[in-house]
């Protein structure tokens, strides 16, 4: 009835996705990028159309170095869920607007609230879009209790073939995001020690991670 709802690839290998909601939103999202890039690894990041308007260069820099841009809405404003018209607008614009800024068509959309109301689902079939769901690193990463703890309560949630969800911003409000920033490093090496190695979202799931065109059907038209 829902659909397919992934929230974690096979499972088989030691290997999971970092992904970061909310963002862009700086310099918190720099910062990532950067611990990321030093220690070559590839994150996904479900961005808000908002928020790419506001930080266009960082979402750039996603797509330029290699990380996956997903979709994760155009405004993360609840009442925009309430109905089917109101989603298509949501993912459709937000579509239009990575493509603006980034030059790409996301394949795969992460709702807000990880909401799949069937009318959200049906949305993003409409969209051609492959569902997002995954494990929350820390139930309290947006309060942003101390670094230590999310590292330590994130690789204690990790199995083979996780999607591990930080936040780089808090809905499309930004905010302070150091401690989530300062915990990503640390449990990198910790993982790595651990065995674990690091992909994308669409590599883990063996989906593409963007589409050759919007992937959008008139509103009113069924397809
Ligand atoms: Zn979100």
């Amino acid at each position: 009835m829902f659909g397919s709802f992934p929230f974690r690839g096979d499972g088989g290998e030691r290997v999971l996705a970092l992904t970061f909601d909310d963002g862009p939103n700086e310099p918190y999202t720099s910062r990532l990028l950067d611990i990321l890039d030093g220690r070559d690894v590839k994150a996904t990041f479900f961005q808000v159309g908002r928020c790419a308007e506001r930080f266009p260069w960082t979402t750039r820099r996603i797509v330029d170095t290699g990380h996956v841009l997903g979709n994760h809405s155009l405004s993360h404003s609840f009442g925009r869920y309430l109905t089917q018209p109101r989603q298509r607008f949501e993912i459709d614009q937000a579509q239009e607007t990575l493509h603006r800024i980034a030059g790409v068509w996301p394949a795969l959309y992460r709702p807000p609230w990880l909401c799949h109301w069937p009318w959200v689902l049906a949305s993003v079939r409409a969209s051609r879009l492959q569902v997002v769901s995954g494990t929350f690193a820390h139930p309290l990463e947006i309060v942003q209790p101390p670094a230590k703890l999310l590292t330590a309560g994130a690789a204690k949630r990790v199995r083979p073939g996780s999607i591990l969800i930080f936040h780089d911003g808090r809905e499309a409000r930004g905010g302070r995001r150091d401690h989530s920033v300062a915990a990503i490093g640390p449990l990198i090496d910790r993982l790595r020690g651990a065995g674990y190695s690091f992909t994308t979202v669409d590599r883990l799931l063996g989906v593409q991670p963007y589409l050759g065109s919007p992937g959008t059907t008139p509103a009113g038209q069924h397809g």
